[in-house]
């Protein structure tokens, strides 16, 4: 068999822009946003705000540049933010609150691989004494590796850090991958927080593009931060445009891709392919039997993240149900 890529499990970060939303990209009206003259970044921004109950919204170039003005939005230097250690903000940001905004950030453990208790809050919190860094902000993420999170659950959360005075920020890189699962309004899974940051490359499917969603004056504060770190775009209605298209065709389907990684999860567990886990659309396989499993997939055309000890693959868009039978055939001869 040749190596080319029949089917790609590393990331929904892979999908490519369809034909309709390559027409949607090239038809865009555009405008200087800096100037904030685009009407399609506007249109993108609005229908954000609104879907998700919220004044304003702002389009950022990647969910690293969003969540982090999204933080420093937040915190002043010497403040500290209370995150999971596990969490894309704290492991895979390179500390840029820390190294852009004096922020200090503080990991906390997180419950059932991905909630921060309401415990783990009280505990961490700390005194206004003049000794400690002044607890300010609650970074939450949601889906966590796939997994969603009942909104009482996430409620518990963020009232407890509210009642100590903290604000809360929600990385919601696959927001609507858990809006979809949990079958929930989105204003009302956004509720909890003062800021959203949503990944429109991820499952969406666009080439580019995070939205910041939030309050005016936080979304007022996160603009200025945004030309600081040199994120302030011209014509940036080419990209909103897929954002937009996105928001139209690829919300609903990501139904599809947690159904087949449901399929694909209970086809690895019948194969004794290891310990599987599955939410939403990933699957996670620990201890699976075989080094070479990524090397044999791979001849066969087929990707899989790591190597890691746990293995990950995503579902997505460009991955349909005969790519999928594909992958399964070469699973079911190399495990
Ligand atoms: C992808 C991702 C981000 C943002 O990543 P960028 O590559 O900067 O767009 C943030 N948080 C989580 C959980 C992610 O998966």
């Amino acid at each position: 068999m040749s190596n080319r890529i029949l089917c790609d499990f590393r990331s929904d970060t892979l999908t490519t822009p369809c034909a309709g939303m390559r027409a949607a990209m090239a038809d865009a009206e555009v405008g200087d946003d800096v100037y904030g003259e685009d009407p399609t970044v506007l249109r993108l921004q609005d229908q954000l705000a609104e879907r998700l109950g919220k004044d304003a919204a702002l389009f950022f170039a990647s969910g690293t540049q969003s969540n982090l003005a999204g933080m420093l939005a937040h915190c002043g230097r010497g403040e500290e933010i209370i995150v999971g250690a596990p969490y894309h903000t704290y492991v895979y940001e390179a500390a840029g609150a820390s190294v852009l905004g004096g922020i200090a950030l503080y990991p906390v453990p997180v419950a059932d691989g991905r909630h921060i208790t309401p415990d783990t809050i009280r505990a961490a919190v700390k005194e206004d004494d003049n000794h400690h860094a002044i607890s300010r902000l609650l970074a939450c993420e949601h889906t966590v590796s796939g997994r969603v999170i009942p909104l009482e659950t996430i409620r518990q959360s963020t009232d407890t850090a509210r009642a100590h005075g903290l604000n809360c920020h929600l990385d919601g890189a696959r927001f609507f991958n858990a809006v979809v699962a949990l079958d929930i309004d989105p204003a009302a899974l956004a509720a909890p927080f003062d800021t959203v940051s949503i990944c429109l490359s991820k499952g969406l499917g666009t080439p580019v593009g995070s939205v910041l969603v939030g309050n005016r004056d936080l979304i007022a504060k996160a603009h200025r931060l945004r030309k600081m770190l040199g994120g302030g775009m011209r014509q940036a209605g080419v990209l909103a445009a897929a954002g937009i298209y996105a928001l139209a065709h690829n919300i609903g389907r990501l139904a599809e891709d947690h159904a087949r990684a449901h399929d694909l999860a209970s086809f690895l567990s019948n194969h004794n392919a290891g310990e599987v886990v599955q939410d939403t659309n990933m699957v996670f396989l620990r201890g699976a039997p075989d080094d070479m499993l990524d090397d044999k997939m791979r001849r066969c055309g087929i990707e899989i993240g790591g190597p890691y000890d746990i293995r990950r693959l995503v579902l997505h868009k460009d991955i349909d149900d005969s790519a999928l039978s594909a992958a399964k055939k070469a699973f079911a001869e190399h495990l």
